[in-house]
């Protein structure tokens, strides 16, 4: 029973399916089949079976588990396509060549697997270059001074270990295949050292298996170097295609890994101090040039570290600028951050010059969050930012405060100028925005203050805006000019609020079941869900006291997650306890949204739930009224078993009329009418057409507000089905539920 009230967890990114780990673990067994096999084997002789096809099943499991990596983002994160790209074309490679080898113990030249192998590097310096332009943008130069220093440092090591093979190529016997052994681990290099470089580098991440990439390059590039030295010897079959087989496997498990946890800013490198790139770089170079006065080494190996050291001292003069630009810089979007903001604005107001401040706040982003991930919020995130930044002049300051808000200054600026950006910044985002397969419509919502008639002082100005944002929220106009009379209860709502936002974080929320009961026999065959909150100070607060303020604040969406989440689990509960009744669940419009049905369907199965023990309670004016698109998820939910009822029926403005065309099952007649059939026989005529019509459509009828024994027997009398009210239950905390039942028949069949 406790459970119920554990904190519900929102739904974060998709977590890592099974057959991830089912495709890892494949994957690594036929590694170690194939390594051990190679090793223990005939090296000698090309056997078919381990040599060939291990090693391309090998492949083909990594190349399965970034395929399943890529799907898990829906395609949405560059980074992981890149990696996955990367696979894919070595795989190919390998298995072209595996098929042109008819019989022979090695392809004595370049072939098009070459291709499939060379394509490998673009691929993978791309995906880490992904998470220097997404994180940084402006500030990849120093990064790229740094990866090319590392670079030079480890071209001219390489100089030094490939001498054997540069020389053959020097003495005029050099071959097209000898310049392309060579290539590969000087590639590998590049790579190894642009990784290097972005581990080395503050604030830059590329995912918590790193250890796993660098060491899988590692060992790619040592077969790459045996192979450039003993490339005459080479044979398929030989340990070094574990080596090339052990890099990819790594390089997969770590793209496997990067899907996972979406943005790696969450898990920070650890353990390799800044300056390491930069100093070992300059190190190993000087070693060359010592190592260059003793022996006579390649003079390609002098140059390169010469060059390294002549390029090493430009990183660290630029490393100190990227750090403060770095403090400045929101991770995510490249903008400037709430600490430029809080810094430079307040220079601005200094000027006395008029200029409006914006607070942009996006509507319904945290379910975009919830229900896509957040790869898909952090992708939307950035494209709302560009788009923002189109609309506005150079000298304009566009910040990220964190999470969807945003932040404007505009300089100079009238209030009519400032309401027409805002304008502008609205349009902005009409059309929907195109994150991976989803098509998403933002919208946001724009709190303006004005300096200096609203005040000149930065918290001032930002506590205006914000009061502001509130109220274009609730008013949904989309922007609203700070008004003094704003402030009146713009205070003790803006503290509700918070105090709604840590009560969702913290869920201070409990659950009330009221039964509905068959008025014929008094059988129970479902209850309502009914939300509390437990204000820390205030105490039990009823829904109706913040139900209308979470509706303005946008957090509706997120309430009714968390509430239909325990509905599910508790009806899975009371079930295996054998009791056979259906819950329904309140939702508003705002909840009505793209990602619902999956969302529902999710975890119905989650609990193992049939669809027709859930029922979704919705106003009539919600089904009629609302913008398009709210009648084709209802009929997706509906069509997927859930039942559908109209509730407070007959205070809405739809007419009876309209009845048949709505997609429902039950009718919920208002407590007014029921009131009202007390005395007055207009409303009792009118309560029983209300029903016989609804019958006559198929509908089931419950009547709310069930008072006393009277109305109840009058109610049967018409034909009224179900009832509800405190006459016959009371809402019941979960725990009082299963009890209150044992008391009373629980109906098997739900009609
Ligand atoms: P509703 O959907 O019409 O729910 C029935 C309300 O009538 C409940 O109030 C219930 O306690 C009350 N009620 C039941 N029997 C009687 C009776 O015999 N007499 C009288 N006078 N009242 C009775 P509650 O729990 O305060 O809920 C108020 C409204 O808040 C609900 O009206 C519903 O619209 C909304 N609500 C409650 N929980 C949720 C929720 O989880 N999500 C959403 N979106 N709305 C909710
Ligand atoms: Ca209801
Ligand atoms: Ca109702």
């Amino acid at each position: 029973m406790r459970r119920d009230d554990a904190p519900v967890r929102d739904g974060r990114r998709p977590a890592r399916p099974g057959h991830a780990r089912v495709l890892t673990a494949m994957m690594i067994v036929l590694l170690a089949v194939y390594t051990g096999g190679l090793l223990l084997g005939d090296q000698e002789t090309f056997d078919p079976l381990l040599d060939g096809w291990l090693c391309i099943l090998t492949e083909l499991s990594a190349v399965a588990l970034c395929i399943s990596a890529a799907v898990r983002t829906r395609f949405a994160q560059r980074q992981v396509l890149l990696a996955a790209g990367a696979v894919i074309a070595y795989a190919a490679g390998d298995a072209y060549y595996a098929a042109s080898l008819h019989g022979e113990v090695a392809l004595s030249y370049a072939s098009w697997a070459d291709v499939g192998y060379f394509a490998f590097y673009p691929f993978m310096l791309g995906a880490v270059a992904v998470v220097v332009v997404r994180k940084l943008k402006d500030l990849i130069w120093p990064l790229m001074l740094d990866s090319i220093v590392g670079a030079l440092a480890a071209a001219s090591l390489m100089a030094l270990v490939l001498a054997p093979v540069l020389r053959i190529g020097s003495s005029g016997g050099t071959t097209f295949e000898a310049v392309i052994a060579v290539a590969y681990p000087l590639l590998d290099l590049l790579l190894i050292t642009a990784v290097g470089g972005v581990l080395a580098s503050r604030g830059l991440d590329i995912g918590p298996r790193w250890p796993l990439l660098v060491s899988g390059l590692i060992v790619f590039s040592a077969a790459d170097v045996a192979y450039a030295l003993g490339m005459q010897e080479y044979a398929v079959g030989s340990v070094i295609d574990a080596g090339w087989v052990a890099g990819i496997a790594a390089i997969a498990a770590w793209t496997d890994g990067a899907a996972s946890t979406g943005r790696g800013s969450r898990h920070r490198s650890r353990g390799i101090p800044e300056l390491a790139a930069p100093l070992v770089s300059t190190a190993s170079a000087l070693a060359v040039l010592v190592i260059g006065c003793q022996l006579r080494i390649p003079l390609l190996a002098v140059v390169f570290a010469a060059s390294t050291l002549a390029l090493a001292a430009v990183p660290l003069a630029f490393r100190n600028r990227m750090l403060v630009t770095l403090a400045r810089t929101d991770e995510l979007t490249g903008l400037p951050n709430r600490r430029a903001l809080l810094t430079d604005v307040p220079e601005r107001l200094g000027t006395g010059q008029p200029g409006a401040l914006f607070l942009l706040d996006l509507d319904r982003f945290k379910h975009v969050n919830d229900a896509l991930g957040h790869d898909v919020g952090d992708a939307l995130l950035v494209q709302v930012g560009r788009r923002f930044r189109r609309q506005l002049r150079p000298q304009d300051m566009l910040a990220r405060l964190g999470g969807d808000e945003f932040a404007v200054f505009l300089q100079g600026v009238t209030e009519q100028d400032a309401v027409a950006t805002a304008r502008r910044l609205g349009a902005a985002l009409s059309d929907p925005v195109q994150v991976g397969t989803a098509a998403l419509q933002a919208g946001a919502s724009i709190g303006i203050a004005l300096t200096p008639q609203q005040g000149t002082d930065m918290s001032l100005l930002m506590r205006k805006a914000d009061i502001a944002m509130f109220r274009a929220k609730s008013a949904r106009t989309g922007h609203h000019v700070y008004d003094a009379t704003d402030d009146d209860d713009g205070e003790l709502r803006l503290r509700t609020v918070q105090e709604l936002r840590i009560a969702l974080a913290e869920d201070q929320f409990e659950m009330h079941y009221q039964p509905k009961v068959r008025l014929g026999d008094r059988e129970v065959t479902g209850v309502e869900a009914l939300v509390r909150w437990n204000h820390p100070t205030r105490g039990q607060l009823p829904p109706t006291a913040f139900l209308s303020l979470a509706e303005e604040a946008g957090l509706m969406p997120a309430l009714s997650s968390l509430v239909l989440r325990r509905a599910v689990r508790r009806v899975a509960r009371w079930r295996a306890a054998g009791l056979d009744i259906s819950v329904a669940v309140n939702m508003s419009g705002s909840c009505i949204l793209p990602g619902l049905p999956h969302e529902i369907l999710a975890l119905l199965e989650q609990f193992d739930v049939p669809p027709s023990c859930l029922m979704l309670e919705i106003t009539e004016d919600v089904l009629m009224s609302t913008p398009t698109g709210t009648a084709d998820i209802l009929a997706a939910v509906r069509a997927a078993g859930i039942q559908i009822a109209i509730d407070d029926f007959g205070t809405g403005y739809s007419s009876l009329a309209y009845l048949r065309d709505l997609p429902v099952d039950e009718l919920k007649l208002d407590r007014s009418f029921i009131i009202a059939m007390g005395d007055d026989d207009r409303a009792h005529g009118l309560v029983g057409s209300i029903i016989d019509l609804a019958h006559s459509l198929g509908l089931r009828v419950v009547a709310e507000g069930v008072d006393d024994e009277r109305t109840a027997e009058e109610l049967r009398a018409r034909g009224c089905d179900f009832g509800q009210g405190f006459h016959l239950a009371v809402p019941l905390p979960a725990r009082e539920v299963g009890p209150w039942l044992g008391g009373h028949t629980v109906g098997a069949g739900r009609g």
